[in-house]
């Protein structure tokens, strides 16, 4: 089983905090728009990704179960 990240980009308002924790998997570009770089939920990336989960202001961001 693997496990994606996702956003909801009707909640997020690209203020940039989960680019800040973890910018190898979210990157806003220069129109402020929000891309996932990588959306594969590894060992290493994990723990930095909950922290964007939990830290992200809108709550758009969620792991889902594939
Ligand atoms: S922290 Fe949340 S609201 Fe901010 S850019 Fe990331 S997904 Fe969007």
């Amino acid at each position: 089983m693997t496990r994606k990240v996702e956003v909801d980009f009707g909640l997020c308002e690209s203020n940039g905090v989960c680019m800040g924790i973890i910018p190898e998997v979210f990157e806003l570009d220069e129109n402020d728009y929000l891309h996932v770089l990588s959306d594969e939920v590894t060992p290493e990336n994990e723990q930095q990704i909950r922290e964007a989960v939990r830290q992200c202001p809108r709550q758009a961001i969620s792991i889902r179960d594939e």
